[in-house]
């Protein structure tokens, strides 16, 4: 999965080069930079490889995430639909502006249920907000035709996916925005950052002032350009940027590694016919970071787990269920309210009605789920020794 695995001369060329001018900042300076700009080129390099008109970097995903939001007009009161299977940044995010995160149930694609969304819809939803987890997508028709039909923007949280596609659309660049994340178990890594893609010219103006404090950008003197709207700090620097701007690069051999890897595991599983695997709405457009798959129960799921521990090789093999960062049910800080500052009294309305919000389709799914993350560096011989050893472990388990 992760760009991490295959640092090299490329990430350091591009670091070097700002370091040469020791001008770390993306925005000004323009003289003693010459002619340096990574963030800029790494913004365009975005655009090229997954065909989009905008991209505006950020300092993390979750930046990217509570930019888009801003950048769409998403605010207080507002309720944002998303999925009990995701990461925390996600409802970060959607809380950081105000908003009220509504959770719904995923499917056996991992993602939004497009029918437990349309039953969550209320005058106050604003935006439908699937995560693409785990490498691969959302059943983005039949959101877009919910969103078409309510009215409702659409924003994708593209962090986990990026080079995946949909229909032969990048993830991300289908909706009103996309977000992606560079942080450093991501698919490609900048060590922390992030982005928003959108075609449309406002979204990502709006996002291009809102990252360096409502900045207009538009003289070439920082200090007198106006401020049209309120900002945060959310912006990269350019030695984030050029590590990024080496991995995009990189990109495509990554996801060539990673697909290759993801088919032969995805084989030898195949073998066992109580595993079946995660639908897949576009199967092309996986990015393969992870093979997820399905045992029959909770109880075949749990043995599982419980045998590769005992072995000492259950890491790689992502137990969502009774993860602390991915789902709802352990999720107690934000059940509870456990916010540091005073939310306003709807956000804290609905966070607590998740305690007793039934999510036994999504139970169902996640308890018998594992996820599989696919490293780059593997040989064909690990890979096969990886294979027979959780056939093995799942034999056993099935029991
Ligand atoms: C990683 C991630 C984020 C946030 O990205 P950071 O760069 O770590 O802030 C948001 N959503 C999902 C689904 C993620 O996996």
């Amino acid at each position: 999965m992760p760009g991490f695995e295959l640092w090299g001369e490329d990430e350091k060329k591009q670091v070097n080069e700002v370091l040469e001018t020791g001008i770390l900042m993306r925005y000004g300076f323009d003289a003693p930079r010459k002619g340096i700009w990574k963030s800029v080129e790494l913004e365009k390099a975005i655009t090229q490889t997954f065909h989009c008109k905008y991209a505006q970097l950020t300092s993390s995903g979750t930046a990217a995430l509570t930019t888009a939001m801003a950048a769409l007009g998403i605010g207080a009161g507002d309720e944002v639909i998303m999925p009990s299977f995701t990461f925390v940044a996600s409802f970060e995010a959607v809380l950081s502006v105000g908003a009220i995160p509504v959770l719904v149930d995923v499917d056996k694609t991992l993602t939004l249920n497009p029918e437990a969304v349309k039953k969550a819809i209320t005058p106050k939803t604003k935006c439908v907000m699937p995560v693409h987890m785990c490498g691969s997508m959302a059943n983005m028709d039949a959101l877009q035709t919910i969103c078409k039909e309510h009215n409702l923007l659409l924003l994708e949280d593209a962090c986990q996916s990026i080079g995946a596609t949909y229909k032969g659309q990048a993830l991300g660049t289908i909706g009103n925005a996309g977000t992606f994340s560079f942080d450093f178990v991501k698919t490609i890594t900048c060590a922390e950052g992030g982005a928003v893609v959108t075609n449309d010219a406002t979204v990502y103006n709006n996002c291009d002032g809102f990252t360096d404090h409502g900045h207009d950008h538009k003289g070439i003197d920082r200090g007198a350009d106006l401020h049209p709207f309120l900002g945060y700090n959310f912006r990269i620097s350019e030695l984030h940027a050029a590590v990024g701007l080496a991995q995009i690069n990189r990109l495509q051999s990554f996801l060539a590694i990673q697909r290759k890897n993801h088919a032969l595991l995805k084989s030898i599983l195949a073998t066992i016919p109580e595993v079946s695997f995660r639908e897949i709405p576009d199967a092309v457009g996986d990015s393969c970071t992870f093979l997820s798959w399905f045992l029959p129960n909770e109880n075949s799921t749990k043995a599982f787990v419980a045998i590769m521990k005992e072995q000492g090789i259950l890491a790689g093999n992502f137990y969502w269920y009774a993860n602390n960062w991915h789902y709802i049910n352990q999720w107690h800080h934000l059940k509870e309210v456990k916010s540091l500052y005073n939310l306003h009294e709807a956000q804290k309305e609905a966070l607590l009605k998740l305690q007793t919000q039934n999510f036994a389709a999504s139970n169902a799914v996640m308890s018998c789920c594992i996820s599989t993350s696919i490293s780059l560096l593997w040989t064909e011989e690990q890979i096969k020794d990886k294979g027979e050893k959780m056939v093995a472990a799942i034999k056993r388990a099935l029991r």
